[in-house]
């Protein structure tokens, strides 16, 4: 019996306040052996009757929520209203929402000469690793269209936040067949050794764009299936004729919501020199009137950094920024408290060059930069290697649409940012990964395509 553990932080005081287990490399052998074994059986039942049990694990979360939500704003910081009635509520929808999809079979042909039929097969194991942003609603997006096509699953967690994760399995577990979904907790090492595993299938990863490398060169050997949600350095281009008043409530929450620490959040924000000092001050009042703190005092709207080596790089962000003369409108240095506190922190007169701007910053640090002219803001938005989302914000919908399609990313959006359907692909383009999720273009990635060909 493998007694090791490991310690979980809360951000909000940087003291330890739970031990977690620590999975060993053996384990993940026995753990791969009881998902292939629970496989066949699991494959072989019945897509309605697969549906059916993810609807009995929503209704499973849905009587755990409240401890759910307590737990994850625990150890991940968050506020415990935005947990529940955010991070929670929205797994429990998607969970819902992605036990409605069926596969197609597709009819190619059919005349005197053959019929062509092509199936959809479930892969067999697929191993998912998660990041510390969201733990629960992550998991929720790699575990149920995985189950759904007929895969079983063995989820690791990010170390920093291994706890709601587990608690998530456990209650789905009440509902699944032994072996279907298993956990394991650990960190880096685990993860690389799951994405050498022979006997995995697949890896659907989110995380970062280095991790992700390193993840798809531990896989080549076995050629497994890979889906990458990476990295994401997210332009919003304001327009001349955006009305100020209008967009900036919804700017803010999209740049600045879980403390800036969404991988599709705005983290560069081109605005029209025309209204650029007009909302850099609209947005600067809001982030100075924010009420940042622990997560479960009922006044917090942001919480802390998830983590010490998040803190660290948002910190140096913000010097660099200060060392090229930008201008802090709202923030811009480390609370003086225990906890990885950052204030809300808008800083505009820097440039492109600028590390804040060029870095995913993943934080609660929002650069404006203006511009001129709109060629040259589409310009600079596409030049990141990054290409996950970006938007157009503007009074003119039509011209805002058009604008959008030139953004290299792969979701595009206008008068909004980061709102995501779970029947819409979402996934990124260049070094913002490789595939998607959600929807039926989600569910095909856990699927290999079978081409039957009767002949006549
Ligand atoms: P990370 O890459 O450091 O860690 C993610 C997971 O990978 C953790 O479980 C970690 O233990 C594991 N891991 C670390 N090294 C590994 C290795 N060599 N092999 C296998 N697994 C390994 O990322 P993070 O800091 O937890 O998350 C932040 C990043 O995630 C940001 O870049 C953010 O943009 C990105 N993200 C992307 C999306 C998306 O949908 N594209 C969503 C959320 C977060």
């Amino acid at each position: 019996m493998n007694a090791a553990s490991f310690g979980v932080i809360d951000p909000a005081t940087g003291a330890e306040f739970a031990r977690c287990p620590l999975a060993t490399i053996a384990e993940l052998g026995s753990t791969v052996a009881a998902a292939r074994e629970a496989w066949p059986h699991w494959a072989a039942t019945p897509i309605d009757e697969r549906a059916r049990h993810l609807e009995a694990i929503a209704a499973a979360i849905e009587t755990e929520k409240d401890s759910l939500a307590r737990l994850l704003s625990r150890e991940q910081g968050k506020p415990l209203h935005t947990a529940a009635a955010g991070e929670i509520a929205a797994a429990l929808m998607w969970t819902r929402a992605t036990a409605t999809l069926r596969p197609p079979v597709d009819l190619l042909q059919d005349d005197a000469t053959a019929r062509i039929e092509v199936h959809r097969k479930p892969l067999g194991v697929v191993a998912s690793i998660t990041p510390w942003n969201y733990p629960v609603l992550i998991a929720v997006w790699h575990i149920m269209p995985a189950l759904l096509a007929g895969n079983t699953v063995v989820i690791k967690p990010s170390s920093y936040t291994p706890l709601s994760t587990l608690r998530l399995v456990e209650i789905a577990n009440r509902v699944l067949p032994r072996g279907v979904l298993n956990a394991l907790a650990g960190e880096g090492g685990l993860g690389q050794a799951m994405s050498r595993h022979p006997g995995i299938d697949k890896v659907v990863f989110t995380g970062s764009t280095a991790t992700g490398r390193s993840i798809m060169a531990g896989a080549a050997p076995t050629l497994k299936h890979l889906t990458l949600e990476l990295g994401g350095n997210d332009a919003a281009i304001v327009l001349e004729d955006a009305p100020v008043e209008k967009v900036a409530a919804k700017i803010f929450a999209k740049a600045f919501g879980n403390s800036g620490q969404t991988c599709a959040a705005i983290k560069r924000l081109y605005v029209h020199e025309r209204i650029h000092d007009q909302l850099a001050e609209d947005l600067a009042r809001r982030a100075r009137e924010a009420r940042v703190g622990p997560g479960d005092e009922a006044a917090t709207q942001f919480g802390p950094l998830q983590n010490r080596a998040q803190f660290t790089l948002v910190c140096e962000l913000a010097e660099d920024a200060r060392t090229r003369g930008g201008r802090f409108l709202a923030g811009g240095r480390p609370l003086d408290r225990a906890g990885y506190f950052f204030p809300l922190t808008i800083v505009t007169d820097v440039n492109d060059d600028a590390r804040v701007v060029k870095e995913e910053q993943f934080g609660p640090i929002l650069p404006l930069l203006r511009y001129h002219d709109v060629d040259e803001a589409l310009a600079r938005a596409n030049a990141s290697e990054n290409g996950l989302g970006g938007s157009i914000w503007s009074a003119n919908l039509e011209r805002a649409s058009r604008l959008a399609k030139r953004l290299e990313c792969g979701t595009a959006w206008v008068n909004d940012h980061a709102t995501l359907s779970p029947l819409a692909p979402f996934g990124g383009v260049k070094q913002s990964g490789i595939g998607v999720e959600f929807g039926l273009y989600g569910l095909g990635e856990y699927m290999s395509l079978q081409t039957v060909r009767i002949a006549r």
